[in-house]
């Protein structure tokens, strides 16, 4: 349990950090939080030969509002998030999330940034982006990119940045009016990562129908995805019970789901259906 020797910097500016990746690109790694990329390295299923520290760099721990969206810098911790005044008014929905990650020490030390990078199928963010439509800023030698939420991730621990980018914001627009939002969770019972999760973001019509729906789900396949067939369903209708038992049987329509030692297929596309319904129930409760 003792990682291969790196060498290790800590830059203050987020342009010595790119410098650094580009000078090193093969053995350069980015460090956040440090709660995943540590533990690998223990393992030695990673070795970098050079840890960039973004821990030092100022301007990567924030969250502002700009006009209708919360700017959230990559460097935020969970905990930042689960207690922002400024999020509990304008997007509710990422304290909720932020409050079922790990425990009080890990939403201490984890980044949002660390763990959208990452991309662990069992991840709590990755529902929440996808749900909310986010936006991601990765900077690179050449400058900033944003990238959509339904492209960032792209399989198992695998996501669209390229090599020697960072992921330096995430951009939430405001929910205002009749919106509301849920995120179920079942959690492992070891690791607490999700076995399930899933996050709701609709809003209803003046006459009370659904005008949009929105859900991520986490857990199931290798990376997060919107649950589409579960969202036509809903839009357009009134949310009572049958409908939103109706809707959330589709929950893992069209995706491969995983099976381990803890949940078999079935089970994990059972517990989608079962916490789709709760999260829609939750949330539709809430914007009513
Ligand atoms: C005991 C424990 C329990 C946990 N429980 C949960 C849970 O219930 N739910 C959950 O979702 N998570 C959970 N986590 C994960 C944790 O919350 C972190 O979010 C996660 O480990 C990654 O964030 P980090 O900041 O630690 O990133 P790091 O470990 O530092 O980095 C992770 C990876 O992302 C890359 N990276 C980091 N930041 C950036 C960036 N800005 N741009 C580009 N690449 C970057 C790194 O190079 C590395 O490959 C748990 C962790 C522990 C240790």
């Amino acid at each position: 349990m003792i990682p291969a020797q790196f060498d290790y910097q800590a830059p203050t500016t987020i342009d010595e950090a790119v410098s650094l990746l580009g000078a090193h690109p093969d053995e350069a790694k980015i460090l956040a939080g440090g709660h995943s990329l540590i533990p690998a390295m223990k393992l030695r299923l990673a070795q970098p030969g050079l840890l960039v520290d973004l821990g030092r760099i100022k301007d990567l721990a924030y969250i502002r509002e700009q006009g209708e969206q919360i700017l959230i810098g990559a460097m935020t911790t969970h905990y930042q998030i689960e207690s922002s005044a400024a999020l509990k008014q304008g997007c509710p929905l990422l304290p909720e999330c932020a409050s079922h990650i790990g425990d009080v020490q890990v939403r201490n030390k984890g980044t949002i940034g660390g763990s959208l990078a990452h991309s662990d199928p069992a991840g709590d963010w990755p529902a929440a982006i996808v749900a909310l439509g986010a936006e991601m800023v990765a900077v690179g030698p050449t400058g900033d990119r944003v990238i959509k939420a339904d492209d960032f991730f792209v399989d198992l621990l695998s996501t669209a940045l390229q090599p020697g980018e960072i992921l330096r914001e995430i951009r939430i627009r405001k929910t205002n009016g009749r919106f509301g939002h849920a995120y179920q969770k079942v959690p492992h019972p070891a690791s607490g990562f999700a076995v399930v999760g899933v996050a709701v973001n609709l809003s209803l019509a003046n006459d009370g129908l659904c005008k949009s729906s929105s859900i991520g789900i986490t857990g199931v396949a290798s990376k997060a995805y919107r649950a589409a067939s579960v969202e036509s369903a809903l839009n357009g209708k009134q949310l009572d019970e049958q409908t939103i038992r109706a809707a959330a049987v589709h929950a893992s329509d069209g995706v491969d789901a995983n099976s381990d030692l803890y949940a078999s297929e079935e089970y994990r596309r059972h517990l989608a259906q079962v916490h789709t319904r709760r999260a829609i129930q939750i949330a539709a409760s809430r914007a009513r």
